[in-house]
């Protein structure tokens, strides 16, 4: 086989259906976020980050960037080894610690990032405990799909954020089958919200576990930003809630918290915990800091709301439609590949204006858009310079408005 022309052809199939990724080559700049700087053929340019994961500029945060330097300076810059065999360090364990007590559990475990919790954690669980019937949201992150198909379980899909679809699934299952229902708290395409409550009403009701994605929403809702499980009451009724330290944390790393034994277990069991590096010190100290001003500080979660219904208003005003949804992501809907990608490309070659384009198949053809993100540090300005531009291209690009 001719490797090089396979990897040539499949990629310009990508090409051809305008969905290959181009990645912007950022230099963050700590102290300006949501400035960077961005490397061109051109030269670099400054540009303003409209689209990035660290939903309150935590990365940039004094606390987490001495935190993370005192940890390099006092123990280096690697684990030195797997959890099990010498890389278990001070931080992991005060982290863990944190994040435990942050969700109302016993137990917390730490993984690489937040993909890896949720790949290990549910393809261990649903391989290990026998006969297990997974009920899965059907906008799952990828991270929860293969790590439920790895597990090679029994799995049933249930339209999303569909109580009545779940329902008449778990009725039509084996009563005596173990059971868990996995779902997300924030979805992060459309940004639309689970009911919690009414999904464990049904776990309780059908006998089943719960697993709740809360990376988009940790840090982010409920007085210490335990996530919208926190916020509506219900924290103490999931079996296991998972989350990353990669997004509003700012840092990196994924993890699980739930009961004592639920942890030890996926702890003793898991290969994607047990035979990999943990992660360095100095990021378990960052993120350590970052959780620990998050709970207490209302500062960054109400100026992030703020500045959230700011931008959606200023759209308003110009007619440019944007998806409603009760959290902090404001999709504006293009609903077409290549319009989707010139107006990215515009905004950042003209405007110096960052937001990636959202294509297939992170969403379904014709819903394409451009996902923005407000963070407390998106000044006025940056938002009125936001609007006008995507004004200004709006009927370059024979988009339609939205009626007021
Ligand atoms: C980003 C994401 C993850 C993975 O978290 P990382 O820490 O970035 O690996 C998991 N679930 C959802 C819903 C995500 O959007």
């Amino acid at each position: 086989m001719e490797f090089e022309a396979f990897f040539k052809d499949a990629l310009d199939g990508l090409h051809q259906e305008g969905r290959y990724r181009v990645f912007a080559d950022l230099e963050r700049q700590a102290g300006k976020f949501p400035k960077a700087i961005r490397y061109t053929e051109n030269g670099p340019q400054e540009v303003t980050v409209w689209c990035s994961n660290d939903y309150l500029g935590m990365g940039q945060h004094p606390k987490v960037i001495a935190a993370m330097k005192e940890a390099i300076d006092s123990c280096g810059a690697g684990a030195g080894g797997t959890r099990n065999i010498s890389g278990t360090n001070h931080y992991h364990v005060l982290l863990e610690r944190e994040l435990a007590d942050l969700h109302g559990k016993e137990a917390a475990l730490l993984f690489n990032s937040g993909y890896m919790s949720n790949w290990t954690t549910l393809s261990t669980l649903c391989s290990k405990i026998p006969g297990m019937i997974v009920f899965s949201d059907a906008g799952n992150h990828a991270s929860m799909i293969e790590g439920i198909r790895h597990a090679k379980c029994e799995r049933v899909i249930f339209k999303h954020n569909d109580l009545a679809d779940l329902e008449a699934r778990l009725a039509a299952a084996d009563p005596s089958a173990l059971k868990m229902i996995a779902f997300e708290s924030v979805y992060s395409m459309d940004g639309d919200i689970a009911p919690i409550k009414e999904i464990c009403d049904l776990a309780d009701k059908y006998g089943a576990m719960t697993y709740l994605d809360e990376v988009h929403a940790v840090g982010l809702y409920g007085p210490r930003g335990g996530g919208i499980a926190e916020r509506d009451g219900q924290m103490h009724r999931l079996t296991v809630i998972e989350g990353t330290l990669g997004k509003s944390f700012g840092v990196m790393g994924g993890y699980i918290t739930g009961s004592t034994a639920l942890c030890d277990f996926v702890r003793s069991f898991a290969s994607g915990f047990i035979f990999t590096t943990s992660l360095p010190p100095a990021l378990a100290a960052g993120a350590l800091a970052s959780i620990q001003h998050l709970k207490v500080s209302q500062m960054e979660r109400a100026r992030h709301q703020e500045r959230v219904r700011k931008l959606r208003a200023a759209l308003d005003t110009q007619g440019i439609p944007h998806l409603n949804n009760p959290s902090h992501i404001v999709p504006v809907m293009v609903k077409d590949a290549a319009k989707c990608k010139w107006l990215s490309d515009l905004l950042l070659d003209n405007y110096g204006i960052y937001v990636q384009p959202i294509n297939y198949p992170t969403v379904p053809k014709k819903t394409e858009r451009l996902r923005i993100t407000p963070a407390p540090y998106h000044s006025d300005g940056d938002i009125e310079h936001l609007v006008s531009s995507l004004h200004a291209l709006w009927a370059r690009c024979a988009l339609a408005r939205a009626v007021a």
